[in-house]
């Protein structure tokens, strides 16, 4: 039984990055008068970064925030139902599914895309918070162009860290890499590239003790694990690559997910183990994690709902 806070609608998306929006717009262009709860963080990721210079279209680049605005504005022009709201619990032991925003209102829909994207792990240190966006960043492939011919350093040790470590390396003078234990966890290949690359400079048995600098990094003071000695590296910019989290917990009771927490797709689609259920963006990727590659799979999403809804009649 609906009360009269709960709904009906067809499609529901979760989630506000340029996977949910680009759904949007697909599904809205579909006739299927989807709805869209933008959740904590809305325009996702992109939000938290500055210049976007790798999205195709936009030739002079854009600023991150304003490229979402941009996603937005299509996709409402296309007639999505864009709301604030966070889904809090979920339901989808049978059809319709169910969904509960701000834990209040129940949406049920017949079908569901989840695009919660994912969130950077950072390190928790105040100085890391202070300079964010002043040189201190998660995303090497966003941001390390702007560091080109300087000496920079990253912290991590698993393959993001050493595949971004080497993408800096082809930019950066000397790129420090940071590495808390005395190995690292990315792949034997991955560590063989970063060891052979002459201008990565490894510290081993490293942490951050701080991030030096008033209004954009200069420095980064490290703290041996060993000994307790600290040294300084002046650097113009500090990438945290210490992994991701997606954001899929809600889903947990329901939806198959790796042993790290990314949704399981079925290859080559959005199909998650229950029908009527896609997962998109960063969510479902922990390979790729571009706006491009978030915003392909949204209309992957959106297709595969449209077919889905088609086959079983309910539009
Ligand atoms: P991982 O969890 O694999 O690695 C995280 C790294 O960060 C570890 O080396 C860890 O150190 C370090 N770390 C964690 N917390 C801290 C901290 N507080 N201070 C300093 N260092 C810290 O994350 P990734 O994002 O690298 O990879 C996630 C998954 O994606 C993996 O399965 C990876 O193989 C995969 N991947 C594959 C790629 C490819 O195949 N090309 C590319 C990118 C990712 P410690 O080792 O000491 O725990």
């Amino acid at each position: 039984m609906l009360n009269e806070l709960n709904e009906k609608v067809s499609v529901l998306i979760i989630g506000s990055g340029p996977a949910g929006y680009t759904a949007a717009i697909y599904a809205s262009r579909a006739n299927l008068k989807p709805v869209l709860y933008q959740g904590i963080q809305p325009g996702g990721q992109l939000t938290i970064t500055t210049e976007v210079e790798n999205y195709p279209g936009y030739a002079n680049g854009i600023q991150g925030p304003e490229m979402m605005i941009d996603f937005e504005k299509q996709a409402v022009r296309m007639g999505a139902d864009i709301r604030y709201g966070i889904a809090t619990k979920v339901d989808f032991s049978s059809q319709p599914y169910k969904v509960w925003i701000d834990d209040e209102k129940i949406i049920e829909a017949n079908a569901i895309i989840i695009a919660t994207g994912a969130s950077a792990k950072w390190l928790g240190i105040p100085s890391e918070q202070k300079l964010n966006g002043m040189g201190v960043s998660a995303c090497a492939v966003c941001d390390g162009f702007f560091f080109k011919g300087k000496d920079v350093a990253i912290v991590g040790a698993g393959d993001t860290a050493a595949e971004e470590a080497l993408y800096l390396s082809k930019l950066c003078t000397t790129v420090n890499m940071v590495v808390r234990r005395d190995q690292m966890r990315a792949s034997k290949i991955m560590q063989d590239r970063v060891i052979n690359t002459p201008n990565i400079i490894i510290h081993w048995n490293s942490e951050t003790d701080e991030i030096l600098g008033e209004n954009r990094v200069e420095a980064v003071r490290l703290k041996n694990t060993q000994t307790g000695e600290k040294t300084e590296i002046k650097v113009s910019a500090f990438f945290v690559a210490i992994g991701h989290q997606p954001n899929s917990d809600l889903f947990k009771e329901f939806i198959d997910m790796d042993e790290t927490g990314y949704i399981k797709t079925i290859p080559g689609t959005s199909k998650t183990n229950i029908e009527g259920v896609f997962a998109a963006g960063d969510v479902q990727d922990k390979h790729y994690r571009q706006a491009v590659t978030a915003a392909g799979t949204g209309c992957m999403a959106a297709l595969d709902a449209e077919r889905y809804l088609s086959a079983k009649g309910l539009v």
